[in-house]
């Protein structure tokens, strides 16, 4: 391949999408990347972007070797360890390393995907939003999109194609279609469920250098520090039974569960009794 006249297109500006152009750009290539969402530089955040990663030495080595990592110092927070939250509302600390420079670090996903596109686009790709795609023909390269504002079908000839277009992804399910190509795709019963601890006077309301864990045998409730004082919370439950997401259809019923399993987050859960603001998530 010519990388100087080679155009790559990449589908999916997702955490991978835009990480990867920079690399390809920065071997010379051109890049095009379609991404099926709006961009969420200009529009307000759908759920299930605000939740944070735990960012350890493959990312950190990832970014640094775009160039990244640096500028990413503003946006984390370290966690030192794990702070285990038992049921009578003990406090257990698990550092994870041998001193405090042996840390992960909490990173607001949506933060970093923006972070991302903005290098990415300033080191030359061009990135197309609500442009889904719904097909590529593998021996022609012929991608179809489908523009999510008005609906109009377009296919597009292109000579190297990318799938970065996550779990579900369009391009893959392509691939499936081909002799002998082996798959496997196995379904959780568990979903999970955002929720914020809000800062108290601007501040974390619980240990800011920790990565907060509530276990309680086959599900739990985990929190991770947002530089704004708030932390970024996800509740994992199977989806039905004993203790699940079925068992909890009204305000009441959560948080008499959170009293009853999570008594000292409880606490801290200024907007519990609103659930319906929050979304459930497939495993
Ligand atoms: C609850 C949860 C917690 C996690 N925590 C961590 C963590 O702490 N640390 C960690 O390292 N990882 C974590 N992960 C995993 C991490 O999120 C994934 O590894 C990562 O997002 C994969 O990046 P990706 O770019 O491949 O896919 P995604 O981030 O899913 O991006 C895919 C992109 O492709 C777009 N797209 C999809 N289909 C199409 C289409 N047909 N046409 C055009 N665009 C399309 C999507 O809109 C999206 O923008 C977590 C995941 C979940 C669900």
């Amino acid at each position: 391949m010519n990388s100087k006249t080679q155009t790559i297109t990449l589908i999916g500006a997702g955490l991978n999408g835009p990480l990867l152009a920079i690399g390809l750009l920065q071997r010379g290539f051109q890049v095009e990347i379609y991404e099926r969402r709006p961009d969420m530089r200009r529009v307000r955040m759908s759920a299930g972007r605000s939740i944070n990663l735990a960012l350890s030495t493959r990312g950190i080595h990832a970014l640094s070797q775009i160039g990244l990592w640096d500028q990413m110092q503003k946006i984390i927070i370290p966690m030192k360890g794990r702070m285990m939250h038992s049921v009578a509302s003990e406090l257990t600390f698990q550092p994870y390393g041998k001193n405090d420079t042996e840390v992960i670090n909490s990173i607001s996903r949506a933060e970093l995907n923006m972070a991302l596109m903005d290098a990415a686009e300033a080191r030359g790709a061009r990135i197309m939003f609500q442009q889904r795609c719904t097909g590529v023909d593998l021996r022609t390269g012929a991608l179809r999109f489908r523009d999510e504002q008005t609906g109009e079908n377009q296919t597009r000839r292109t000579t190297v194609v990318i799938g970065c277009d996550g779990s579900a992804s369009a391009i893959r399910s392509e691939m499936l279609k081909l002799n002998r190509f082996n798959f496997s795709q196995q379904y959780l019963d568990y979903g999970y469920k955002e929720l914020t601890i809000p800062a108290t006077g601007g501040k974390h309301a619980i240990e800011t250098h920790a990565l907060h864990i509530w276990p309680r045998g086959n599900y739990m409730l985990i929190a991770l520090p947002n530089i704004d004082g708030t932390f970024a919370c996800i509740l994992f439950l199977p989806f039905e039974g004993h203790d699940s997401f079925a068992q909890l259809n009204t305000g009441l019923e959560v948080v008499t569960f959170f009293k009853e399993r999570f008594p000292d987050a409880e606490r801290v859960f200024a907007h519990l009794a609103t659930k319906s603001a929050t979304t459930v998530h497939g495993g």
